[in-house]
C-alpha cells in the first residue's frame, strides 16, 4: 500500500489514532562508508541518509511533520505556528512543508550565530511564503505578535493555528523516529548492513534521539543512541528527554495495547557533552574538522551546527578505540538538497528588517566557505 511505513505494518491499530500525511521518501538509503572508515579504521561503518528524507527538502525534521502536519490536516487547521533559531532547518521544513499542504506558516525566530546556512534558510523560509518574525532586542514584542497572530487566524480561518514546539520534538513529532527504528530493523534483516552497536546523532531538542531510542527498544534492537548535544538546557536535558520517552510511550500502548512494555532503557543511551563548544550554532574546530573530513572521503554534506559535531564525536571514539569491532552507524539528520534553485530571484532585504544584519554582518570565523560546500557532487 501507498505511503504505508512499518511501525503502522506492525500495529495497524496506530493508523487510526494517528493521522499522518506522507511527505518523505522511505526508507532512506543505507550506505556503507567506505573511505571515511578507512580513514578512521573502522571496518564496519554505515551512514543513514535522512539527508534525502524528501524533497525539495530532506533532513530529520521530515519524518516529525508527517505527524505533525497530519494532525494538522485532521483537525481543520489552516495555520501552524512553530519556534526555533534564525537558520532553523525545522522551521524552514515546517514552512515548505505547510505551504505545499495549503496550510499557512508563521515562524517565530531568535538569534543565531551567523553562519552562511542561516542565510541560505532565511532566503529559502521567505521563498516558502512563511511569515518570519525575529525576536532580537524585543522578546516581549514576540508575545503580543503571537497573540495577534492567533486573532487573525481565528478571524480569517475559524481555527487557531497548530502550535509546534521547536524541533517538532512532541510526543506526537517523535513518532517519526519511532517509524524509523522499525525501518532500520528491515533494512538490517534485509542485509543492507549488519544490526548497529552504535548510533550516533546530533541532539538539538531530543526529538530524534528519544523516538530512535524508544524505536529500537520496541523493535527488540540493543543498540545504543550516542545523543552528541549541540543545544543548551532547557533543549537537551536529561530529564526532559526522559518525560518526552515516557510521554510517546504511554500514548503508543493506549492507541494499540499490543505496544510492548518496557522501562526506559538507560544502558542503551548516552548522552555526550564534549562536543558542544561553546554555544548552540557556534562552530568547533573539531567540528569542522568532521566536517570536511566526511567531505573529503565519502561525499557527505554536514555543516557545524549539528552534523559536524555529531560527527566530531564518532571521530574521536574511533580514536580512542571505543569503536573497536564495533559496528557504527552515522545518523545524517542535515538536509542535502540545494537550496540555491528556489532563492535564486530573492534579495535578503525584502525580509523583515530585523533579519538583515545576518546578510550585512561577517559570518563566524569558523564558517566554511559555501563555495566549498557546494561544489562536487
Ligand atoms: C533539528 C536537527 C537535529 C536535532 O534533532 P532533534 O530532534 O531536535 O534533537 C539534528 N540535525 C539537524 C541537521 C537538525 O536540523
Amino acid at each position: 500500500m501507498a505511503g504505508t511505513i512499518p511501525l503502522l505494518e506492525v500495529y495497524p491499530e496506530l493508523a487510526e489514532a494517528l493521522p499522518r500525511v506522507s511527505l518523505a521518501s522511505l526508507p532512506t538509503p543505507v550506505a556503507r562508508l567506505e573511505r571515511l572508515g578507512t580513514e578512521l579504521g573502522l571496518d564496519h561503518f554505515y551512514v543513514k541518509r535522512d539527508d534525502l528524507s524528501a524533497a525539495p527538502y530532506g533532513g530529520n525534521k521530515v519524518r516529525k511533520l508527517e505527524f505533525l502536519l497530519g494532525q494538522a490536516l485532521h483537525d481543520g487547521r489552516k495555520a501552524t505556528i512553530t519556534f526555533g533559531a534564525a537558520g532553523s532547518n525545522h522551521a524552514l521544513a515546517t514552512a515548505i512543508y505547510a505551504k505545499q499542504l495549503g496550510l499557512r506558516a508563521f515562524s517565530m525566530l531568535g538569534y543565531q550565530h551567523n553562519a552562511h546556512s542561516v542565510r541560505k534558510n532565511l532566503l529559502r523560509h521567505y521563498a516558502a511564503g512563511a511569515e518570519l518574525y525575529h525576536d532580537r532586542h524585543r522578546p516581549d514584542a514576540v508575545g503580543r505578535a503571537i497573540s495577534k497572530i492567533f486573532q487573525r487566524c481565528k478571524a480569517e480561518y475559524g481555527s487557531y493555528p497548530l502550535v509546534i514546539p521547536a524541533g517538532g520534538s512532541s510526543p506526537l513529532g517523535i513518532l517519526g523516529f519511532v517509524n524509523a527504528a522499525f525501518e532500520l530493523r528491515a533494512q538490517v534483516r534485509a542485509g543492507r548492513m549488519p544490526p548497529p552497536d552504535r548510533i550516533y546523532a546530533a541532539c538539538g531538542t531530543m526529538g530524534t534521539v528519544m523516538g530512535l531510542l524508544l524505536g529500537l527498544r520496541a523493535a527488540d534492537m540493543d543498540a545504543t543512541v550516542v545523543a552528541v548535544r549541540v543545544t543548551p538546557p532547557p533543549f537537551t536535558d536529561a530529564a526532559r528527554g526522559r518525560r518526552l520517552f515516557e510521554t510517546a510511550h504511554r500514548s503508543l500502548r493506549e492507541a494499540a495495547p499490543s505496544f510492548p512494555e518496557f522501562s526506559f532503557p538507560e544502558s542503551q543511551f548516552e548522552l555526550r557533552h564534549e562536543f558542544y563548544g561553546e554555544d548552540y550554532g557556534l562552530h568547533t574546530e573539531a567540528g569542522q574538522h568532521a566536517v570536511r573530513l566526511a567531505r573529503e572521503t565519502d561525499g557527505l554534506k554536514l555543516e557545524g551546527t549539528y552534523t559536524g559535531k555529531a560527527m566530531a564525536a564518532l571521530i574521536a571514539d574511533a580514536e580512542s578505540g571505543a569503536l573497536d569491532g564495533q559496528t557504527a552507524l552515522f545518523w545524517d539528520t542535515y538536509n542535502s538538497h540545494s537550496l540555491t534553485e528556489d532563492t535564486a530571484g530573492i534579495d535578503y532585504r525584502d525580509l523583515p528588517q530585523d533579519f538583515h544584519r545576518y546578510f550585512e554582518e561577517d559570518v563566524q570565523p569558523l564558517d566554511i566557505e559555501p563555495s566549498y560546500k557546494e561544489t562536487g557532487s
